[in-house]
């Protein structure tokens, strides 16, 4: 339709076809459907073991240039470009995203299941609860967050005897350890699983975990803009006698629990990133994990339902699995490993799957490339990068000033040092003029794009973008010659200089005395082989979000550096970066409405 009506309605014009059906069409057996409701379904892992023998399909990845902070289509072109493979080249293909955040969506981005004819629907249910993977997320972070307080207040408050006869209670006269406690005991070198056995020293080290509270890393979280806990003090009531500390909020999808999912390749390795996660440092400067704090069992089975990707369609009836949903600036920004193996399963071996990192491929890329890409061990054959008139208009004075000195130009040539082929997306509003369509296209080839082209998804579905559809086949038919852009055995602050210097551009870095000691202290615990998971604005390539363009002469301040064990990747930050974003002054929700009559939902995008 002219003028193309808001994403809402368009989503609420189309009924979507019942799950079970899409699930039959896709290969799936009913038995691996686990429907929410009739639109929804998680899929159970045990696909992959029936499917193993099958090839997988190609894999195709969706990036963007620098964006403004509206986004610049990088969901709505992963929902076209899969609409086009299957409807019009009829090719079995499967689009992957990130569950969106409440944060965006009811502060100032908005959804994410893309926008006009190219969306995920139904769009409300992708864009609130879905299957309600990021409230298990939050239950099992705080969960974390309480078991941490609680321990130190006992551990405070009790002798070593009181605390060791309540974490091993006697029943019927008998004490035993549970098979955590006897892994706790392990890891600290006693072999003994009689509890009447244990020497006082022993008893000591058992029950004591003796937290420095100055050293606590662990946050609690939720999924809300809610800059306001940024920084709280807890433990204020008499009933916790002076355990007061300050700590903070994170939002959800930043958590190194949202992390672990998607970065997991079966339930058995989310359990063990789940246990290893360090939670902070005891006083004599051990690691103190979720596993020591007992809780690591308790997280799986909170968990146990989020592992399993949820089966959506597209408008035009593609499927589409949504799963995990980190940020890209604030976290590593892809979907998951799980969801991405499983689609490439079921494509088989002619077929597409298109995944989003996100953000511009400075962030959301370089982490899909150097984390994702090496958790899974997966390689794409194709990137696509979106591009937008807006964003470059505001990334250079005039789109023609700077020519292939522009952030166009640099974020082409970041996605080549992986040495995978680029097809550059146009993604075409109403407001752009053909001129400046066709300069960017030229300036995407000239800048060594394998091809570049406008693609009208947005306000025709996917026969707006079949030209797209067909230039990704081509580049994915060709040989690509993938490498990691670090060697992991390089030292963290190396690993961090490769990034800033050959990625964002920088001249060098600038570790905090606070960063300093953190790496040295993480080398020194045998951190020190594991990737990076910058935390950086995603409006500049460089740390100053008005530096458009693509920056020079400028050094990387690295503010802090932690570490999630976990989900395996040291997370320097970058300048002011937060890890809870606030609410602008007229949010989203100003617009977002229910008829209590009919449930109609309005104002949501
Ligand atoms: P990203 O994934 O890059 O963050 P999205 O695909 O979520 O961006 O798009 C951001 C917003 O812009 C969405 O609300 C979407 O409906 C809208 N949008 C995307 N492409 C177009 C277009 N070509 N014309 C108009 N609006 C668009």
């Amino acid at each position: 339709l002219t003028p193309v009506p808001s994403d809402l309605e368009i989503s609420r014009a189309q009924i979507p076809k019942p799950v079970d059906q899409l699930a039959e069409e896709i290969g799936l057996l009913p038995e691996e459907l686990e429907a929410y409701g009739r639109s929804k379904a998680k899929v159970r892992l045990s696909v992959l073991e029936r499917l193993q023998s099958q090839p997988n399909g190609k894999y195709i990845l969706v990036a963007g240039i620098t964006p403004t902070p509206l986004g610049e289509g990088k969901s709505t072109v992963t929902v076209g470009l899969v609409q086009a493979l299957s409807a019009h080249l009829r090719l079995n293909s499967f689009a992957c995203l990130r569950q969106p955040s409440q944060g965006p969506t009811f502060g100032v981005k908005g959804g994410a299941a893309g926008g006009g004819y190219a969306q995920v629907i139904p769009m409300e249910e992708f864009n609130l609860h879905l299957t309600g993977d990021i409230h298990a997320i939050t239950a099992a972070n705080n969960l974390v967050a309480a078991a941490i307080d609680a321990r130190m207040l006992h551990e405070a408050t009790q002798s070593d005897k009181a605390l060791f006869n309540r974490l091993v209670p006697s029943v019927n006269g008998v004490r035993k350890f549970s098979p955590i406690q006897i892994s706790r005991l392990q890891r600290l070198g006693i072999r003994k699983t009689d509890p009447a056995s244990l020497t006082p020293e022993e008893i000591n080290a058992f029950v004591r975990l003796d937290l420095d509270p100055s050293k606590i890393t662990w946050q609690r979280v939720v999924d809300t803009n809610d800059r306001f806990l940024r920084k709280i003090t807890v433990g204020q009531a008499s009933s916790e006698k002076g355990q007061i500390r300050e700590t903070g909020f994170d939002i959800a999808v930043a958590s190194e629990i949202m992390a672990i999912l998607a970065l997991a390749d079966s339930l058995g390795d989310m359990k063990n990133r789940l246990a290893r996660m360090v939670v902070g440092t005891s006083r004599s400067g051990q690691p103190i994990t979720a596993e020591d704090l007992g809780v690591s069992g308790a997280l799986a089975v909170l968990m146990k339902d989020a592992i399993k990707p949820t089966l959506m369609q597209t408008l035009e009836g593609t499927p589409v699995f949504v799963h995990a949903g980190p940020f890209a600036n604030i976290a590593h920004g892809n979907s998951s490993v799980l969801a991405d193996k499983l689609a490439l399963k079921l494509v088989g071996q002619d077929g597409f799957v298109v995944t989003e990192a996100g953000f511009g491929a400075d962030i959301g890329m370089e982490k899909f490339f150097n984390i994702k890409c090496r958790a899974s061990g997966l390689r794409p054959s194709v990137v696509v990068l979106v591009a937008t008139v807006r964003a470059l208009k505001i990334l250079l004075p005039l789109l023609v000033a700077g020519g292939c000195r522009s952030n166009l130009r640099k974020q082409i040539q970041i996605v080549h040092l992986f040495g995978v082929p680029v097809v550059v997306a146009v993604n075409v509003f109403k407001t752009d003029t053909q001129a400046e369509i066709d300069l960017v296209c030229q300036i995407a080839k000239e800048c060594g794009a394998s091809d570049a082209l406008p693609c009208n998804h947005w306000a025709q579905g996917g026969r707006g973008c079949s030209e797209l559809a067909q230039a990704v086949k081509e580049a994915a038919s060709k040989p690509s010659d993938y490498q990691f852009l670090y060697n992991t055995e390089m030292s963290i602050v190396e690993k961090i200089r490769t990034i800033a210097q050959r990625v964002y551009g920088a001249d060098d870095i600038e570790l905090s005395p606070e960063a300093k000691t953190k790496t040295d202290y993480y080398h020194q615990q045998g951190y020190g082989s594991l990737p990076i998971c910058m935390a950086k604005t995603h409006l500049s390539l460089s740390h100053m979000p008005d530096k458009k363009g693509a920056p020079t002469g400028f050094v990387l301040p690295i503010r802090d550096v932690r570490a999630s064990i976990g989900a395996g990747f040291i997370y320097p930050l970058v300048g002011t970066m937060s890890t809870m974003p606030g609410l602008p002054t007229r949010p989203c929700f100003y617009d977002i409405d229910l008829d209590p009559v009919t449930e109609e939902i309005t104002g949501l995008f």
